[in-house]
Order: structure tokens, then sequence, then C-alpha cells
């Protein structure tokens, strides 16, 4: 499997690609790699010649720096589980020198409000931080097709806009969240849960399922108010926010107006690790 640490060796290897005609597509990570990338690296295989998968703990999208600390890691692990799916994937591993220099330093972007809400309200700076590495890695592998998760909704519309705004001709696709068998959405960090907890997190799931069923009949805040008090009911979560909003343009619901697509968006601390999790309404 080759494996890359610095634009330059990625850039000179996808080069004989691209003169071959190969179409090629980015799955951008943070490792602590699970069947959720698993399903976004697959669809990336499906649909191209040439597949990289970036894995990358980028430090300007962390607002905490404790949660960046204890965010896992472990490369050995993630290439013997990328190797199970294909041996030809291309690895981009930088270290954190090699993309930053001696002083990691965010963009500043203007995402016509997508970024003051929910993640970004909660995440000071965040998604200028996810901007500055996703355009870097566009930049650096310039591929057809770039895969993202739905598990990151508001991040997905994000990074839309940031390829619209930068004028990056890549097509953005979003891909399916990946539940565990009690809904809970794969995460690198439901690493961190303990077994109880990992089991109680299907809660969370359930909760938005719940919100599905009460959309229509019930107005957003009677629902909004409803996931408030189950969260207060069990003592080892901590509801951050619930929203139901607009998943274009990521405002709140103005009761359920036709021909608009919603979406609830939860985050909640289980024992202090934090969990995000969505759902589409209508
Ligand atoms: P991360 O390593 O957490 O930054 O995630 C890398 C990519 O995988 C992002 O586009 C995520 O949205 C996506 N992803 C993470 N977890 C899931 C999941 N459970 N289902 C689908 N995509 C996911």
């Amino acid at each position: 499997m080759p494996i890359f640490q610095t634009r330059q060796q990625l850039s000179e290897h996808l080069a004989l690609q691209r003169d071959a005609s190969q179409s090629i597509g980015l799955v951008p990570t943070m490792g602590a790699l699970h069947d959720g990338h698993l399903a976004l690296v697959k669809k990336c295989l499906a649909e191209n010649d040439t597949v990289v998968v970036s894995i990358f703990v980028n430090p300007t999208q962390f607002n905490n720096a404790e949660d960046l600390e204890k965010y896992p890691r472990g490369l050995e692990s993630d290439l013997k589980l990328l190797d199970t799916v294909s041996s030809e994937i291309v690895v981009f591993a930088p270290t954190v020198e090699a993309i930053y220099g001696d002083r990691p330093k965010s963009q500043e972007y203007e995402f016509d409000g997508l970024d003051k809400v929910m993640e970004g309200a909660f995440r000071p700076g965040h998604f200028n931080g996810v901007g500055t590495i996703v355009e870097l890695l566009l930049r650096a592998v310039a591929p057809h097709r770039a895969y993202f998760g739905e598990k990151d909704f508001q991040q997905l519309q994000i990074i839309r806009k940031l390829a619209e705004l930068q004028e990056i001709p890549v097509e953005i696709i979003g891909c399916p969240i990946e539940r565990e068998p009690n809904g809970l959405a794969m995460s690198s960090r439901n690493q961190r849960l303990t077994d109880s907890t990992r089991k109680a997190s299907g809660i969370i799931h359930d909760c938005l399922q719940t919100a599905k069923t009460k959309f229509g009949t019930e107005s957003a805040k009677d629902i909004a108010d409803w996931v408030k008090r189950t969260f207060d009911k069990v003592e080892s979560f901590d509801l951050e926010y619930f929203e139901i909003v607009d998943e274009l343009t990521l405002t709140p619901s103005q009761n359920n107006l036709i021909n608009l697509k919603y979406r609830a968006f939860i985050a909640v601390y289980a024992d202090e690790v934090r969990l995000i999790d969505n759902l589409r309404l209508n």
C-alpha cells in the first residue's frame, strides 16, 4: 500500500495516475478508522480508479486542547484495516509540521452563516480549521470526487460551500451514516465510551427517530422540549443542543414549509465524550 508523508511525494505519485487519465477520489479522515470510514472508502473505490485516503488529526479544528490530546490515534491498525479493503489505496499520512510548518493556523472563511449555528456555535473556530485542511487536501490531491459522511452533515454542507467559494473543481459526495446495532452513529470517539455507556448511547438515535415521528404533528419547539426532558432524566448524558433546521441553509424550521427538507441535529456529552448525530425528518 503506497503511503506518503509529504505533499510533494503524494503529488508526484498522483501525477503519474493523472497522466494515465485515471479518475481520482479522496476520502479525508482523522484516522482511528471504523466501518463508517470504510463505507466511504468502498464507495470511493467503486467510483474511481485511484483512491486516496488521508489520515491526519487536524489540530486547527479542535477548539479544546484536551479533546485534541485524547483523540484516538493508531496508524498501524488503520493501515491494516484499509488493507482488508484494498492494497491499492494511496494513503496520505502527513505530520502536523508537513502540513502547517511550526505554527498551525486556520484560514478565515465566510460560509454564509452555515458555520454560525450548532457545531459552529459550540466549537468556535472549528469550521475555519476544517475548511483550511480540506482546502489544502483538495488542492494537494486535486481529486475528481471527494467523499464525506452525513454523520457530520453541517461539515458536508460547509465543504460544498467551500468548494464553490474557492472555485475548487471537485464533486463533493455525501454518504449515509453507518450505525452500530443499537443505532449509535459510528465514530472514532465511541472507543472512549465504556461498554455500558456505549450501550446506553442508543438513546441518541432513538430520540431522533421519535422526533421524526412527532415532526409534522408537533411544533419544532415542543419536540425540542421533549428531547430536553428526555435527557434531563438520564444522569450520564448531557444534552448540548437539539435543533430542527432546513438542511440547505441550516436555519430553524418555520413550521414545516413544504418543499424544504428538514433535519434534526443533536450533540450530547455521554460521560464526557461528545457525540453528534442527525436524521432527515421529511
Ligand atoms: P473523521 O475521521 O471523524 O473526521 O471522519 C472522516 C469522514 O468519515 C467524515 O467525512 C465523516 O463524516 C465520515 N464518517 C465518520 N463517521 C461516519 C459514520 N458513522 N457514517 C458515515 N460517515 C462517517
